[in-house]
């Protein structure tokens, strides 16, 4: 699969119905002699469909070669990403049907190409955005490759013993403001149990220091969270918590927005901005979707890459259904 052929979209998938073991693509009668769980999530021949290279799960498909899941700059994934000394989390998951990554590089690296990615500031703001922004994707400036400063500064202070480390999604930086955005698709917004916030003493357990936000993040948390709020939870929203730490720690100077990226049919549409925002000593939380960003999206059809780029989100799928609240048009 190249740049110019889209990962599979609703038209290619079988209705849910007649997908019982057997590969999910239209017109193809492979089938699946096991589906393997999530405790024993094997890849092999026997949940392989060679003709159009998936492994087969039920409810859903992981390509093999996972940059078949990217609709732009393959290369470009693999130069940054692909390397040895990346510090990214999880690449493993890019070629997943539900891979949050996969779709936050299919928009917002063809956004920039398209020099578009300045209505993504006004769409969070409501305030025009004359300037195209810089696009850093999971702590990667994508203009020069490399790990940011601030967040590797960031690290180095507040986790350097912890294994998964802040990692913001998106983030976008004009001359005065900063966006981080937290994308999500299918999966819901992170949270953990109130006993990792609380220190060892309060929580009564073993705990190592470097576990506890309270003691990891001890000198910013003031200036930025309503412990009292936090602390009145049983469980907290524990990455959102870590944007508005690194914001604050890392752009000082800048008018910096936490922005939860979901789509229209997300379970927490309606109820994340009740829950977080009360964290927040500034009032800087903001909730959009990618059907709002799909709105965005020029007209233009000298822009092929905007042009592919819409297409694919029409027909993108999540657990081989619909994913977006979008009308299809013929190409
Ligand atoms: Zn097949």
């Amino acid at each position: 699969m190249n740049n110019t052929v889209l990962p599979y979209g609703v038209s290619d998938i079988k209705p849910i119905k007649e997908i019982e073991h057997c590969c999910p693509i239209i017109g193809c009668d492979t089938a699946i002699a096991v589906y393997p769980s999530r405790a024993n999530p094997h890849n092999n021949e026997s949940n392989y469909c060679v003709k159009h290279r998936i492994y087969c799960r039920k409810n859903t498909y992981i390509f093999k070669e996972k940059t078949d899941n990217l609709i732009t700059d393959i290369n470009l994934f693999k130069d940054i990403f692909g390397r040895q000394d990346s510090e990214k989390y999880d690449t493993g998951r890019i070629g997943y049907e539900n891979s949050e990554d996969a779709l936050s590089w299919n928009v917002f690296v063809t956004l920039q190409k398209a020099g578009e990615l300045k209505a993504i500031p006004s769409l969070i703001s409501g305030k025009p955005c004359e300037e195209e922004p810089e696009l850093i994707l999971w702590g990667y400036s994508l203009s020069d490759g490399s790990l940011v400063k601030e967040l590797k500064c960031f690290r180095d202070k507040f986790e350097y013993s912890i294994q998964v480390k802040t990692e913001p999604d998106i983030i976008l930086k004009t001359a005065n403001e900063v966006f981080l955005i937290e994308a999500k698709f299918c999966s819901p917004n992170s949270r953990k149990d109130i006993s990792v916030w609380r220190d060892k003493e309060i929580d009564g357990r073993t705990k190592k220091e470097y576990d506890s936000y309270k003691i990891r993040y001890k000198g910013l948390i003031g200036d930025v969270l309503n412990k009292g709020i936090i602390e009145g939870q049983d469980k907290f929203c524990s990455q959102l918590v870590r944007y508005a730490l690194y914001a604050h720690n890392a752009y000082p100077s800048k008018n910096c927005y936490i922005v939860n990226l979901l789509p229209k049919k997300h379970k927490e549409l309606d109820s994340i901005e009740g829950q977080f925002k009360p964290y927040l000593k500034k009032d800087t939380f903001k909730v959009i979707t990618w059907e709002d960003i799909y709105g965005k999206l020029s007209d233009s059809k000298s822009k092929p890459g905007i042009v592919t780029l819409k297409r694919y989100l029409q027909r993108k799928t999540a657990n081989f259904e619909k994913a977006f609240i979008i009308p299809i048009f013929a190409p």
